[in-house]
């Protein structure tokens, strides 16, 4: 039989005149997951279709799985366009699965469903679905209709060169095609909340680098290859991305000298907020994504993120805000981050934690407190200083090691 994987798009289907933009890029993105597998993927506007080696099917399912973009895919069996070779291929179809997955002699319910985007073929769906069950019913004894809850459905997809015969599909992970929204930076820390923060922006197709603040000596070498971790995670999902890795050991030091305790979160906030508005603009970035989450700890008060969001105009994006930890919690679990979210490392923003962090700032307060030190001579040779390194979910730990 003729098996290839067929691909149904998500929700690319609500946006008409860049239908062709978000197709293409679904197209490259899935030659990139799949590239050095032997495949060949063709489309149209509604389906995509990837042959593929036999031997490849559970590695090449997993990752079509890991894709935004996709609503569903199936195996499906590819056939002539005419009754008897689509019946044939269900004949076969059936006795494939029905050998291999269920248990002979039992009765198992079915439906058919057929689209016929081929209008000239001369069934329309409902004669089809007649037709196909009336064929399924004679050959097969221990098939019986259920239209409202069958264990299998019958998809047959009627199109003009070639038609589709397909069982029960997979979920596809939705979305968006990742790089079809533009690109964003994300703060990538080593906690829970940001690695998710990241990958719901992926979802919805905004195309990331990622940035570590890194206060080397006060935090390890540990901590930065957690984030390395995380950034090889989050890339299954988005692709090859860069992660920058920015020194703010002086500027940290500086702001602990300078800055009443209480403040020192706030300012420090400030300071990387007005870095990463510098970032977006080498990097070409439209916004700013990070894992804030309303009310967590003391600079996610509403008037915390108020006065820290002051520095800087460009679109702070926080997935996050508004979800509960458990919320979060599930979601790490699911594109396994948490178990190394959970490491032990410090990052720059525990290591000098105030014992009585300030939950209501004052803008003016802030300024004042800024005034006492040069900051953006600070921040300028930061800007000179940065550690970029490319992140695929492929490199190996010899290989970042080498970086380091
Ligand atoms: P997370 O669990 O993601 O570390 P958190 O609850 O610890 O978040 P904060 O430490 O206040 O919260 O940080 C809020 C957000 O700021 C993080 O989710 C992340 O996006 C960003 N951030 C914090 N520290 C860093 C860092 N060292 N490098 C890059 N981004 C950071
Ligand atoms: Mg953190």
């Amino acid at each position: 039989m003729n098996r290839v994987i067929l691909i149904k798009y998500g929700e690319l289907t609500t946006k008409k005149s860049n239908r062709n933009f978000f197709v293409n890029t679904l197209y490259n993105n899935i030659l990139k997951k799949l590239k050095g597998m032997n495949v060949n993927i063709s489309k149209d506007m509604s389906r995509m279709y990837i042959e593929y080696e036999s031997d490849n099917q559970d590695q090449v399912l997993k990752k079509i799985g890991e894709i935004f973009g996709i609503h569903a895919y199936s195996i499906a069996y590819k056939t002539d366009t005419n009754i008897d070779s689509i019946q044939k291929t269900i004949q076969e179809v059936l006795n494939f699965n029905i050998d291999n997955d269920f248990n002979n002699g039992k009765t198992i319910t079915f439906k058919v469903e057929t689209k016929r985007s081929y209008k000239e073929f001369n069934l329309d769906s409902m004669t089809c679905n007649q037709q196909f069950g009336g064929f399924i019913l004679k050959n097969f004894s221990n098939l019986k209709v259920d239209v409202h809850n069958p264990n299998v459905l019958v998809h047959v997809e009627i199109r003009k060169n070639n038609s589709f015969v397909y069982l029960n599909e997979y979920k596809g992970l939705g979305g968006y095609p990742v790089g079809t929204l533009g690109k964003g930076l994300l703060m990538l820390s080593g906690g829970i909340d940001s690695p998710v923060a990241g990958y719901l922006a992926l979802k919805r197709g905004i195309k990331l680098d990622l940035v570590y603040f890194e206060a080397i000596p006060h935090t390890s070498l540990e901590a930065r290859n957690k984030v390395i971790e995380l950034a090889k995670r989050l890339s299954i999902y988005g692709g090859e991305m860069r992660l920058i890795i920015v020194p703010f050991t002086k500027l940290q030091e500086e702001i602990y000298k300078n800055v009443e305790e209480n403040y020192s979160i706030t300012i420090m906030r400030r300071m990387m907020y007005r870095i990463m508005e510098k970032l977006t603009l080498r990097f070409k970035s439209l916004v700013v994504i990070n894992g804030e989450s309303v009310g967590q700890v003391a600079s996610q008060t509403l008037t915390s993120m108020k006065v820290i969001n002051q520095v800087t105009n460009i679109p702070i994006i926080r997935p996050v805000a508004c979800f509960d930890k458990l919320e979060i919690i599930d979601i790490s679990k699911k594109i396994e981050t948490y178990d190394i979210s959970i490491l032990p490392y410090e990052d720059c923003c525990t290591i000098f934690v105030p014992k009585h962090p300030v939950i209501n700032p004052v803008l003016m307060e802030c300024i004042k407190m800024e005034s006492k030190f040069d900051y953006e001579t600070l921040i300028a040779e930061i800007m000179s200083n940065l550690n970029i390194m490319i992140i695929n979910s492929k490199m190996d730990d010899n290989k970042y090691q080498d970086l380091l």
